[in-house]
């Protein structure tokens, strides 16, 4: 058994985290919260500090929390039931699957997007969040978890890409119903993720470079859009940030801004 609060680590990251950006910060991390009991110790704003950069920051304040219930439900070790692990904050069920497949090499399949593709093109039609799932789980040869789920995702990263697959040399064509002909199946189905929307000038850029910011030093109102990249745009600084502490993310007393 691999340690499962490293794989859960890696795996919340890669979800919406290119890997090589995820690499070094994945060790920095795991370096300063080695087990769930020190990442529960720690103030949510240290762990939120220590995530900034790698986007989608409210992945860092569930991580917490999941630190937090793995501490209180399971004595500080992440479990390795399906069920459990699906309870846990912001665990959905590819990092639970991931865990259970990469640490305990259970035969779970585990469905990112380049999987949901393959699986959609090789049946030739759209399928549905539940059959995706189900057909990924009933697809991995008994006592293969680790290896298969391996393939799979290598198989859609570099074999069946999103565009120009390689049909021609594709190991699994035989019995694939697209192959490449006519309308693409995966657009649109479950689990495949459509074109992400454009970072730059977006919410998403301004809540970064709030987080960023905060991570140094608490940031007053008046510094606050200026702060955010929209310093001819207060009103949208300011709701913005008001997401940021529904979110979990940010504190104010209406003067200034800091991490919780
Ligand atoms: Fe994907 Fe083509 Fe292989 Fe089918 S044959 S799984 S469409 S790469």
């Amino acid at each position: 058994m691999r340690d499962r609060w490293s794989i859960l680590v890696a795996e919340v990251m890669l979800q919406q985290t290119q890997v090589d950006r995820v690499a070094e910060r994945w060790s920095r991390f795991l370096g300063r919260y080695p087990t769930p009991s020190v990442c529960a110790g720690a103030p949510v704003g240290d762990v939120i500090a220590e995530w900034s950069g790698l986007g989608y920051n409210r992945r860092a304040v569930y991580l917490h929390r999941t630190a937090a219930t793995v501490v209180d439900r399971h004595g500080g070790e992440v479990p390795g039931r399906l069920v459990d692990l699906l309870a846990l904050p912001g665990i959905g069920p590819y990092a639970a699957r991931a865990v259970l497949a990469f640490a305990d090499e259970q035969d779970v399949g585990v469905v990112d997007t380049n999987v949901a593709r393959v699986l959609a093109r090789r049946s030739g039609r759209r399928l549905r969040p539940a059959e995706v799932q189900a057909m990924a789980d009933a697809s991995v040869p008994t006592g293969s978890g680790w290896a298969w789920n391996q393939t799979m995702l290598d198989l859609g990263a570099t074999v069946c890409r999103a565009r120009n697959p390689t049909c021609g040399s594709c190991p699994v064509s035989t019995g694939c119903v697209w192959r490449g002909q006519g309308d693409d199946p995966a657009v649109g189905s479950a689990g495949v993720s459509g074109r992400q929307a454009t970072f730059e000038g977006s919410d998403r850029q301004g809540r970064g470079r709030l987080v960023a910011a905060l991570a140094e030093s608490p940031v007053t109102a008046v510094r606050l859009a200026e702060t955010m990249g929209w310093p001819d745009d207060p009103e949208r600084a300011a709701r913005v940030a008001s997401r940021l502490v529904a979110d979990g993310l940010a504190v104010t007393d209406g003067r200034r801004w800091l991490l919780p």
